[in-house]
């Protein structure tokens, strides 16, 4: 019986040109892709059903929700909490109590995590923000980025210790995944402590650099800093978060990513209150006596682009990245450094006719081996055979010739006796014949 795929082979059975365009798939053909694994493509002759797999993962998504972890690293008062609530647009952390002159002050940096649930247009998301307060603002900011990479590193041994229980069902993902640097608005260059740090977090996150405040920079002095950062960032080969292009991308997909990449290090401006402009409009900004800064306006700040890429499009790639490069450079580190190796060969791609070759051939040596070895004990057992046939004739040689020995003693010693009778015989008769004349021999 022909199974549906052999039988869309047939051209009667093909469908009209004028049917849904979108389920025919190519023509039919063998294609060899780059591993050497042979894709059949076949043309639908109707509706299967898996072009709505986007609707089911969509339907699955809006029923789990999402969640999303971020760090934000930087010197305090540079705007960290400020960006957080703008960005998510709702007041995130709790409001701060006002530190007396003679409050004691921590003396390292501090991790602290809030979370909240938060939903748009029945999508939930649950967000939570590290913060890491302390940082930078000691005399001596040696080891200030130690805190920080331990919080990202335990994080990922829990992931690594829930992924090694027996029930895996309902793991919590605290990862984080994606660390908002803010890079104090000098103007100047980056600092010893900037790159220091995230020289120590750029393979462990997703690192996305900001210059805070930057509405008390110029355009011109914004765009020459972050000139200066990039050479930085280059110089000391720190890698940062990269949008990733698909082959499904439109064009106008492809230069919004250009354009969200070409603005980084991200200027932006937080604001949580909103404020008049000068023309009557009521926007979230900054108001100055010269006028106001408005976050949501891509002339003013570079905002959108950074909430672009850390929410609206690319917060799944984040996280995919997240678990799929740097988790798992971390994982097998981890593993390695325990001394737990990985069968290389286990994760190869396999052609099944090299496989059926090889298995072919393995199969081979076996019985070429085993009728070796059959051959060998054949020999062996009929040399066995010879040596005991060759024994017993040796022993009935022996035996033969004992026993004729023996019958010859018999017969020697029986010649003897007939000779030694018949001459006594003769004896007896001679005796006999003198006894009957008269007399004896006999003294
Ligand atoms: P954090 O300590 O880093 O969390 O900083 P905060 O968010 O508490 O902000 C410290 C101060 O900076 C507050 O007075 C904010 O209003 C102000 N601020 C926050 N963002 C900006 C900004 O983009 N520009 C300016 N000029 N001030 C800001």
């Amino acid at each position: 019986m022909a199974t549906p795929s052999e039988s869309s082979d047939s051209p009667s059975n093909q469908m009209p040109e004028s049917r849904d365009a979108s389920i025919l798939i190519d023509t039919v053909d063998v294609l060899q892709n780059g591993s050497g694994t042979n894709v059949v493509r076949r043309k639908l002759t109707g509706f299967v059903g898996f072009s709505n797999l986007p609707i089911q993962w969509h339907r699955k998504s809006i029923q789990n929700g999402f969640n999303f972890n971020v760090m934000v690293v930087g010197e305090s008062g540079l705007g960290k909490s400020t960006l957080v609530s703008t960005l998510f647009n709702m007041p995130l952390y709790p409001p701060r109590s006002e530190k007396r002159p003679s409050a004691e002050i921590p003396k390292t940096v501090a991790i602290q995590s809030i979370s909240a649930d938060l939903e748009e247009r029945g999508v939930k998301l649950r967000l939570t923000v590290v913060d890491t307060p302390g940082f930078g603002d000691f005399v001596n900011n040696e080891d200030a980025w130690r805190p920080i990479v331990e919080n990202i590193e335990q994080r990922f041994d829990a992931f690594l210790e829930a992924e090694n229980k027996a029930n895996r069902a309902n793991i919590v993902d605290n990862r984080i995944h994606a660390v908002i640097y803010f890079i104090a608005p000098t103007g100047h260059s980056l600092k010893p402590l900037d790159i220091e740090v995230m020289t120590k977090l750029h393979n462990k996150v997703n690192l996305i650099p900001v210059i805070a405040k930057s509405d008390i920079l110029t355009d011109e002095e914004i765009v020459a800093f972050k000139a200066r950062i990039r050479a930085d960032l280059d110089y000391h080969k720190i890698n940062l978060f990269e949008t990733p292009r698909y082959e499904v991308d439109s064009d106008d997909t492809m230069e919004e990513k250009t354009a969200i990449v070409s603005k980084i290090p991200f200027a932006i401006v937080g604001a949580t209150s909103e404020v008049t402009t000068s023309d009557g409009r009521v926007v979230r900004g900054r108001k100055y006596p010269w006028g106001v800064v408005e976050v949501d306006n891509e002339d003013h700040c570079d905002f959108l682009k950074l909430r672009a890429m850390l929410v609206k499009n690319y917060m799944e790639e984040l996280k995919e990245y997240t678990n799929e490069v740097l988790y798992e450079n971390y994982r097998s580190a981890k593993l390695m450094a325990m001394g737990v190796s990985q069968d290389q060969s286990v994760f190869k791609e396999v052609n099944p006719v090299v496989k059926q070759e090889e298995e072919r051939a393995l199969h081979q040596a076996k019985l070429l081996k085993m009728e070796a070895e059959m051959r060998m004990v054949f020999q062996q057992k009929v040399a066995e055979k010879e040596q005991r046939l060759k024994q017993s004739e040796d022993e009935l040689f022996a035996r033969h010739r004992e026993m004729k020995e023996s019958l010859d003693k018999q017969r020697r010693d029986l010649e003897a006796k007939k000779a030694q009778i018949e001459s006594g015989r003769i004896y007896m008769s001679t005796e006999e014949k003198s006894r009957k004349k008269g007399f004896s021999l006999r003294s």
